[in-house]
């Protein structure tokens, strides 16, 4: 088994608003090895994004890390000064955002933003560092690199500009890549390009990856190891094949049964009914508790804890547990 990367044990990240803290990551814990990919799935506002965010000390100024701990190639990143933190991202670890035209700034070019930032960390001369920014362009299936490097972001379009986003990301040779929905702004077409795109370096570079989605076909693609969050909190975990074959969380299952399937023709897709519960105001009960079809009376009062079930797979849920052990 190869070595373990990362590994984030009880993360608690919130945010401070005017209607009261929001538990925004909620004792989540998490772990990928070298060269494994990890998707955390989950619909809007259930957490994956903080929980990508936290990890890089890159949450909005007014939310805060407040628990637990993320080992990263030996050391607690929450540990590390600004300075260090800003230094490991680009260095050791690269990162991939939805929206490639918001991460470049508009009015540099795509030379000088990817130019920069090696020479910084690789302490490389500009020379140098242009012909590695050359080369990674080249690497990444873009035709006339020296002509690109010259233009702005404006002048490409989203699947290049999410290709270039990649190339920096690569830049400095980092162990683990985090990508926020890299394909979530692309058509189809390019989506499947930038995935394959992700697989290849992958294999070729050993590059573990985080990869934070809502969509099930991503994960069914890309995973080795999927972590299910719901309102802040993993109700479920496992190596990709098991939880698609056998998802416990009726949460997860209702993802899987949500997920349109090609040949399959319905009149209208499954969805789970409901909300995600407000975050300021959780109560003791399983946050899942007023959308599950299966709500028992101890899910209204107690939360379930995730528990180890078959092959490696752990599930939050009181289906599995007897309340009375807890
Ligand atoms: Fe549903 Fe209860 Fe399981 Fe929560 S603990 S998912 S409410 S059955």
């Amino acid at each position: 088994m190869n070595e373990m990367l990362l590994q984030v044990n009880h993360l608690q990240t919130n945010f401070y608003t005017e209607s009261g803290v929001v538990k925004a990551v909620n004792d989540v814990s998490f772990a990928i090895r070298e060269g494994e990919t990890v998707c955390i799935v989950g619909e809007s506002g259930c957490g994956k994004s903080i929980t990508a965010l936290s990890l890089m000390q890159l949450i909005p100024e007014n939310g805060k890390v407040e628990g637990g701990e993320i080992n990263f190639a030996g050391k607690n990143l929450l540990d590390l000064s600004k300075k260090d933190i800003r230094r490991l991202r680009g260095n050791e670890i690269g990162m991939i955002f939805q929206e490639p035209m918001t991460s470049l700034n508009p009015v540099f070019t795509i030379g000088e933003q990817m130019i920069e930032p090696i020479q910084e960390h690789l302490l490389l001369s500009k020379k140098a560092a242009y012909k590695k920014a050359m080369e990674l362009i080249t690497m990444l299936g873009i035709p006339n690199a020296e002509k690109i490097v010259n233009l702005y972001p404006h002048e490409l379009s989203g699947g290049m500009l999410q290709r270039i986003m990649i190339a920096i990301a690569l830049s400095c040779n980092p162990k683990l890549i985090i990508a926020d929905e890299p394909t979530t702004a692309l058509d189809v077409t390019i989506q499947a390009q930038i995935l394959d795109l992700l697989r290849d370096i992958k294999k070729e570079f050993n590059t573990s990856m985080l990869l934070i989605t809502h969509d099930l076909g991503v994960v069914a693609e890309m995973a080795d190891y999927v972590v299910v969050m719901y309102a802040g909190k993993v109700v479920e975990e496992g190596p990709v094949l098991e939880l698609f074959k056998n998802p416990q969380h009726p949460y997860t299952k209702g993802l899987l049964k949500a997920k349109p399937v090609i040949g399959e023709r319905k009149d209208r897709l499954y969805t789970i009914a409901g909300q995600v519960p407000n975050l300021v105001d959780l109560s003791e009960a399983c946050y899942f508790a007023d959308r599950c079809e299966h709500a028992m009376d101890i899910c209204r009062v107690k939360q379930p804890v995730l528990t180890e079930m078959a092959k490696g797979q752990k599930t939050a849920c009181w289906l599995y547990e007897d309340g009375e052990n807890q």
